[in-house]
């Protein structure tokens, strides 16, 4: 029994290709955690690397609690079942399970009662003194995880064990996973392509695409609030309907391109909507699942007509498929089929003819057009207020806040972008916390103000329902006619550096040295440090030189380092920070009090993010 971890772990094989990213998930003891995504996404890399079959390139992989990168598959305390059952045709069932125990040397009477036990488990009792190829496919599966359970491993990894069976046994098999898993209150990790496998067993699953994890999340979730049209794409089955949309607050709507359809959309979407994309002014996509949609019984303003090209009947319900375009039954190009589910006992309608449908639009998930990230999330990314400054002082609704000296804003409208972590508990302006909602263990508080709904993550005691607000003004970015005007303080600023590689004598002895040099400044590199980066990014990083982001309360002002001139310092009240301009780049350090003039910075090499081009890698956290 045992807990995972993992904690930025990449993989770059050894050609370059880049199968896991940034991975990091703390998997509970006793849960039943799927991998899941197309073939190739890094799902078996990934299980590959908690084995121990495969190097880790970078990043951690802690086995209840212990570091493990570098211990043997052997003495990790895993068992592993894969697609090819691996068993051994010349001997018995028998013998095949007691093998692994055999080569640790097991007494026979422990080896015996293991085996016993865990045919018993799995039903398999009565087929021991068979071969291997005197059995189904089913039942060898069972042997093999026979094999894995009589080990009594912490963790029980499994890499797409169902694959070669066919459709019922495979479904038949699933049951029998979850059943063990039941019996056995083992931690299990369990890789699959296959998304109705992930739905069915994991207590939570781990959406993968290219190498990077979408979202972890249990499969309810995943089915209702996916973080991404990816995700809203890969899970459920039909897959979801996708529409190029546009919304309208004003009257409530959301109308599809190239077709005539029009639906109403409950108000309550908007306060979480993207005001870009509520207003209209930004089109999106719109996925809804088929049993959302449903036949009107007559043509009304909340219709639209779908010209029906087929149904398919699967007993307890239908699946009707047909095109919402305003040129029905011409190959669409434009994206506007639909398939909608239904579950009652009325004659299906026929190829080719219209019929009235209407969307439930409460249940309607709202895509980027660009980068497919839900924009309209269950926690928003931020609140957009309509601001005006005069002077040094904001002004939101009765609300007036005096500007950091940092923020010189001239005079006017401001639509300002406040990210749901940038207001704290504070004095400002008098708030009635409405909702206090909890999603994915966070709580994000529903205040009122007047007739608006503003969120945030910040905490407040029990029972307190009113309260005043202090913005973090760091974190706000500042908006005229859509352009930014004033963009938020920056969260690390960029570092060109090379490792160069030098040889001295001390003491008669000869000794390497590695530096980090930033411009004339020479960096003395520990070793851990260039452990990791070669690691990371292979010994190609002796010649190069390579991007770096390092936070500001990272860089010291020193009498030695990275010289600069410091062009701006920036007072955010609790906060103060110089802008200082070295020969190629401007770097931003936190201060304790205003400096000028020509500085030296040092930096906490300890702290330093490399960016390869293609991806960020982390090295530290
Ligand atoms: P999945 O299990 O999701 O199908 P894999 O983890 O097997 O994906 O592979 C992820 C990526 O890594 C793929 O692009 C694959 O081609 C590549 N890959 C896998 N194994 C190796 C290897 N031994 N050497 C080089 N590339 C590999």
């Amino acid at each position: 029994m045992a807990s995972v971890k993992l904690s930025h772990v990449y993989k770059i094989y050894p050609g370059g290709t880049k199968a896991v990213k940034d991975f990091c998930m703390s998997i509970e003891d006793k849960e039943f955690i799927v991998f899941v995504g197309p073939s190739g996404c890094g799902k078996s890399t990934t299980l590959r690397m908690i084995a121990g079959l495969e190097d880790i390139s970078n990043g951690e992989v802690y086995i209840d609690g212990h570091l493990v990168n570098d211990v043997e598959p052997k003495d990790r305390d895993i068992a592993m079942v894969f697609q090819n059952y691996a068993l051994y045709p010349h001997i018995t069932v028998y013998e095949n399970m007691a093998f692994g125990l055999r080569i640790r040397k097991l007494p026979n009477e422990e080896i015996h009662r293991r085996v016993l036990e865990a045919a018993e488990i799995l039903g398999i009792t009565e087929y021991l003194d068979r071969k291997p190829k005197a059995m189904s496919g089913g039942q060898r599966q069972r042997v093999a995880l026979g094999r894995a359970i009589v080990r009594e491993p912490k963790v029980f990894l499994f890499d797409e064990p169902l694959s070669n069976l066919d459709a019922k046994l495979r479904t038949q098999m699933r049951a029998e996973i979850r059943k063990l898993h039941a019996k056995l209150n083992t931690t299990f990790i369990y890789v699959t392509h296959d998304q109705t496998e992930a739905m069915t067993m994991g207590t939570r699953i781990v959406v993968m695409k290219d190498g990077r994890i979408q979202q972890i999340d249990t499969p309810k979730n995943l089915y209702n609030h996916p973080c991404n049209r990816f995700v809203a794409g890969f899970i459920g089955s039909p897959q979801m309907n996708f529409y190029t949309a546009t919304v309208n607050e004003a009257n409530a709507t959301v109308s599809i391109a190239h077709t005539d359809a029009t639906f109403p959309c409950p108000r309550e979407l908007f306060p979480k909507m993207h005001p870009q994309v509520r207003s209209g002014a930004r089109p999106c996509v719109l996925g809804i699942r088929a049993e959302r949609i449903r036949i009107a019984p007559e043509q009304g303003s909340d219709t639209a007509w779908c010209t029906v090209s087929h149904t398919e009947e699967l007993g307890d319900e239908s699946l009707i498929y047909g095109d919402l375009g305003t040129e029905a039954l011409t190959v669409t190009e434009h994206g506007t089929e639909v398939v909608l589910r239904s579950v009652d006992d009325a004659p299906l309608p026929l190829p080719g003819c219209r019929i009235p449908i209407t969307f439930d639009l409460s249940f309607a998930h709202f895509f980027d057009s660009d980068t497919g990230e839900n924009v309209c999330p269950r926690i928003p990314q931020s609140n957009h207020l309509t601001v005006t400054v005069s002077g040094n002082t904001a002004t939101w609704e009765d609300i007036s806040i005096p500007l950091p000296p940092a923020l010189q804003l001239e005079s006017g409208t401001y639509m300002a972008e406040v990210p749901v972590d940038a207001l704290a508990n504070g004095k400002y302006g008098n708030f009635n916390i409405v909702c206090r909602e909890t999603v994915e263990q966070k709580t994000l508080i529903h205040l009122r103000h007047g007739d608006h709904l503003l969120f945030t993550t910040a905490t407040f005691g029990v029972g307190v329902t009113y309260t005043g607000l202090a913005p973090d003004f760091r974190k706000i970015t500042w908006f005229q006619e859509g352009k930014i005007i004033q963009p938020p303080l920056l969260e690390s600023s960029t570092l060109f550096g090379s490792v160069i590689r030098r040889r001295i004598r001390e003491g008669g002895h000869k000794k390497t040295e590695f530096h980090l040099t930033v411009g004339e400044a020479e960096l003395p590199l520990p070793d851990d440090i260039l452990e990791e980066l070669i690691k990371t990014a292979g010994v190609a990083i002796l010649k190069k030189k390579l991007r770096y982001k390092i936070p500001p309360d990272a860089l010291t002002v020193s009498d030695h380092g990275i010289r600069a001139t410091v062009t701006r310092y920036l007072d955010y009240g609790a906060h103060k920070y110089i802008l200082a301009q070295t020969e190629t780049q401007t770097l931003l350090a936190e201060t304790g009090a205003e400096i000028a003039g020509c500085i030296c910075l040092i930096p906490d090499l300890h702290r330093l993010t490399y960016i390869s081009d293609a991806d960020d890698v982390i090295l530290y956290n």
